[in-house]
């Protein structure tokens, strides 16, 4: 029996990986389960699923879901605290799929006890690379990649040496707004951002998808996860979303990782791993497919991307500032309040005006350090927009 944990099982990566697990019920022992408003899914899947323990983020539900999960034999808690509980209880395998920050303190703590973190959580990379990675050496704890251009790339450096690899490309589908003229963009609505031509995602990285911000996430998060050189890492454009990532080695052999637009390939493989099992994954009928297109990404279309490079080169904190100011900005988006081509714009400001702050983004990484510029760099996007509305 693997005993597993879910972080964010009410999500999108979420609820795809209770779909592995309930297809083998007898393989895993379910110790925890959490997620934020939508309670009643969580308490359903908590009670058919057998979990210890049932964690809403917010206390102000922490009765709702008592009562939903009354009788059950499935404790009932909420909050911050109640997270890293629940991150602490023993475990062997936990999916790090809070969408966000937020997601980076279960994680850590879930790290410090061993065994395997699942990262869909790419903002965990993001924030605090140096620190995760050093957190699981020290407490032998593994990290297997979930996002799937990362997952396809761990899979492609299988029995590799990395010393070999000369440069990393990652795909992009181009989100919703990958064949609208550029002009037509200012006035993109919050409905025709939060469609994704290929994938079935959370909101959130629906439309960061449609910015390339979740692209430029995945840029950082390669850099920090597989140790490369920025310089080694590309991005291109793939509407078909089929080849989820190239590794180029340095006799001229590229790699590639062909599959189906199903993030259950990538959750099942680092469920499974080092063995691989059965999935319920589409198989690709090529012949059908015919075509596969590849294309250059254009700059002034994806600014996010520019910025990823950005901080990739300050370095530092440099990825926790762009990460918050990036949630703030996409935050008044989705809430009407500006924009879409303003996010990167605000993101911009926030990143050039903290990082000339003396000692701010070079401090030690710490989960405090990343906690206070996190903070402070919501607080400069809210002037950020502010200034710009009046
Ligand atoms: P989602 O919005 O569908 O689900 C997010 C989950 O996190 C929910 O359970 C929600 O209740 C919980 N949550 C939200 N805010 C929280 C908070 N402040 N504290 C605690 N819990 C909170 O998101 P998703 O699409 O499943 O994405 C989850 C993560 O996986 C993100 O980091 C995303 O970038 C990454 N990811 C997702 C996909 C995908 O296909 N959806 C693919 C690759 C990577
Ligand atoms: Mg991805």
């Amino acid at each position: 029996m693997k005993r597993v944990t879910v972080f964010g099982s009410t999500g999108s990566i979420g609820q795809n990986t209770l779909d592995l697990i309930a297809r083998a019920p007898h393989d895993y022992d379910v110790v925890a389960l959490t997620g934020g408003r939508n309670i009643a899914r969580l308490a359903a899947d908590a009670r058919r699923l057998g979990a210890q323990v049932a964690v809403t983020a917010h206390d102000d539900l922490l009765e709702d879901l008592r009562a939903a999960l009354a009788g059950s034999g499935v404790a009932a808690a909420a909050g911050q605290a109640a997270l890293i509980e629940a991150a602490a209880r023993p475990a062997d395998w936990t999916m790090s799929a809070i969408v966000g920050a937020a997601g980076l303190a279960p994680g850590m703590e879930a790290l410090k006890h061993g065994g395997t973190l699942a990262l869909a959580n790419k903002e965990s990379l993001v924030t605090a690379g140096p620190l995760l990675m050093a957190t699981a050496a020290r407490h032998g704890a593994r990290i297997l990649p979930v996002d799937s251009e990362h997952s396809a790339i761990f899979q492609a450096l299988a029995g590799e040496d990395i010393a070999a690899v000369e440069r990393i490309i990652i795909t992009a589908s181009g989100g919703a707004f990958r064949d609208w003229p550029l002009e037509r963009l200012a006035g993109a609505t919050l409905a025709e951002a939060s469609s994704h031509p290929n994938w079935d995602m959370g909101q959130r990285i629906t439309i960061d998808s449609a910015s390339m911000f979740n692209k430029a996430l995945e840029v950082i998060e390669t850099r920090e996860f597989f140790g490369v050189y920025p310089d080694q890492i590309e991005v291109i454009l793939h509407p078909e979303s089929l080849v989820h990532a190239l590794v180029g080695f340095r006799d001229g052999a590229l790699m590639a990782h062909v599959g189906a637009s199903d993030m259950r390939h990538a959750i099942g493989y680092a469920l499974h791993w080092p063995e691989r099992r059965d999935l319920p994954v589409a198989r690709l009928d090529l012949a059908a497919i015919g075509t596969l297109n590849f294309r250059a990404p254009d700059p002034a279309r994806y600014p996010a991307l520019r910025l990823a490079r950005d901080v990739m080169q300050r370095g530092g904190l440099s990825g926790a500032v762009f990460n918050a100011a990036k949630e703030r900005a996409l935050d008044a988006f989705i809430a009407g309040r500006i924009g879409f081509l303003d996010m990167a714009g605000v993101v911009e400001d926030v990143l050039t005006r903290m990082s000339s702050e003396s000692g701010l983004i070079d401090a030690e990484i710490t989960l405090d350090t990343v906690a206070h510029v996190d903070h402070l760099a919501r607080i400069r996007a809210d002037e950020a927009m502010q200034a710009k509305a009046g």
